[in-house]
């Protein structure tokens, strides 16, 4: 997803008490628990898009931290928008980074859980390796998550799912769950939070596909 350059976004971010910002979020590394004030269990989504599905998850779950990152300030002004409506809300907090930066802003173990749902496909397989499910991700993936940490990734694109299911395998990580059709697995849709591509995309009839993964 990349909205149109919005004017005023950067300052707009720049100025927001929900971003943790380029300048210190490397120093942050290793200590993000200081950062929430807390030791709370921290979650991040990679891509976020919008926010809806890391707010409404940070709403229903104040036992831990959610970080959501997002490359795009345009993207990330519609996310902070939501966000800033929910002053009470004091476990969601905002990157604005590319995600193959995430081991220098977060420690070795130090997140339990990472979310990755409707990553752009990169079609080309040039592009393969900025593929969010791609083996290059996943070992930045492995060098943060904590040794019981799993990532989810969900989308409607099944080339780019094939491609993970593979990826997963080459890096040898373990495949927990995964479905082919997302709303009509009773167990796997329990709790589930849509997010904006998937209520898209699941409206034109296109099935969800979820893999859940760890190592
Ligand atoms: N997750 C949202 C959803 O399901 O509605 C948005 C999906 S959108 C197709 C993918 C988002 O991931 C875009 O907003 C894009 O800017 C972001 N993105 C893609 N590659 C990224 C990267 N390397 N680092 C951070 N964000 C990235």
């Amino acid at each position: 997803m990349r909205l149109r350059n919005i004017p005023g976004s950067r300052e707009a971010i720049a100025s927001s008490e929900f971003v943790v910002h380029e300048d210190v979020m490397k120093e942050k590394r290793g200590c993000w628990n200081q950062v929430f004030g807390n030791d709370r269990p921290l979650y991040i989504e990679v891509g976020m898009g919008k926010g809806r599905f890391i707010t409404e998850l940070a709403l229903q779950n104040p036992q831990n931290n959610y970080v959501g990152i997002e490359k795009y300030s345009s993207v990330l002004l519609r996310a902070l928008e939501k966000r800033s409506a929910l002053t009470d809300l004091d476990n969601l907090l905002f990157l604005r980074m590319d995600a193959e930066e995430l081991p220098l802003v977060f420690g070795e173990g130090e997140v339990s859980g990472i979310y990755l749902n409707f990553s752009d496909p990169w079609p080309k397989d040039r592009h393969a390796k900025r593929r969010l499910p791609s083996r290059e991700f996943l070992a930045r993936y492995d060098q943060i998550l904590k040794p019981d940490g799993k990532v989810e990734f969900k989308t409607d694109n099944r080339g780019l799912f094939d491609f993970a299911l593979d990826q997963v395998k080459e890096a040898g990580w373990r495949l927990d769950a995964c479905t082919f059709d997302l709303h009509h697995d009773a167990e796997m849709m329990r709790g589930n939070i849509m997010t904006e591509y998937e209520e898209r995309f699941s409206s034109q009839g296109n099935p969800i596909c979820k893999l859940i993964i760890s190592r």
